[in-house]
């Protein structure tokens, strides 16, 4: 069996002690790639933000690799193994390419080189200023930066933001091969639904800061009125 990389269990988090999502079990393990789906303020944002330390855990469990991250700043928890990609991709926009993946590069971790290998197309932008970049570099540069961290675990909020489709059936694939080459599990926050579910092991569909459906992508991609029901509000699934 795969090692447990994630374990989310009945978190409430949100802000100024108000939660935003209540109640969420959520896994994730070695080598697997799942979605988190739902509608806009659903509170998938703020469910990677909780994983990652940076929002208020109310209530509930969260462990990384087997250990409780409570008490732990967003740091020790990177540290820990957990690398995001905010929605904002979190880029440094005057440093270039090169500095960006060093600022995030540990010490005897993959070299930056290796990094590359996934990513041939920043090869030749290595020196230059990200603020020139277009946004498809950007967001190739943002996934990069996670992976000169060796994550165990990788959080990828909202890759399409401001992508052309075209751009995100290239990028999606991407993801799945950082899960199947590194062993890294990869949870995925995608508003392109079909997308995600072409990489996906698993979804978690969140309405309404809960988790409404929990499926294999083979049975969502089988069935997509499954989906549909979750957003617009059927039963309750585990
Ligand atoms: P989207 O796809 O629109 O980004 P989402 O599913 O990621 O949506 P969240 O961004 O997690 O949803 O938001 C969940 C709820 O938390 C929403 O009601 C939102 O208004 C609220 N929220 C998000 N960020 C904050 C914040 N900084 N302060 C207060 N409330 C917030």
């Amino acid at each position: 069996m795969s090692p447990r990389l994630l374990d989310v269990r009945g978190l409430s988090a949100g802000y100024r002690g108000i939660p935003a999502v209540r109640d969420v079990d959520l896994v994730v393990d070695a080598g697997e790639v799942v979605a988190l789906l739902g509608p806009n303020g659903a509170g998938k944002t703020t469910t990677l933000l909780a994983v990652s330390g940076l929002v208020d855990r109310l209530a509930g469990e969260i462990a990384v690799c087997g250990r409780s991250t409570a008490g732990m700043r967003p740091a020790a928890i990177a540290r820990a193994g957990v690398a995001h990609v905010p929605e904002d991709r979190g880029l440094f926009a005057r440093l270039t390419v090169r500095e960006n993946l060093r600022v995030a590069a540990r010490r005897s971790r993959p070299p930056i080189e290796l990094v590359l290998d996934y990513f041939p197309e920043l090869a030749p932008l290595i020196d230059r200023r990200v603020g020139l970049l277009s946004c498809g570099e950007q967001q190739l540069l943002a996934i990069a930066r996670a992976l000169v961290a060796d994550p165990k675990l990788l959080l990828v909020d909202e890759m399409s933001l401001g992508l052309s489709p075209v751009l995100v059936e290239r990028l999606l694939p991407l993801v799945r091969r950082v899960a199947d080459e590194t062993g890294a599990g990869v949870l995925v926050v995608e508003q392109h639904v079909d997308l995600a579910l072409s990489i996906a092991d698993r979804a978690y569909v969140l309405r309404h800061g809960e988790v409404a459906l929990h499926e294999r992508g083979e049975v969502l991609r089988a069935n997509p009125q499954l989906l549909a029901d979750s957003y617009l509000g059927g039963p309750r699934a585990d």
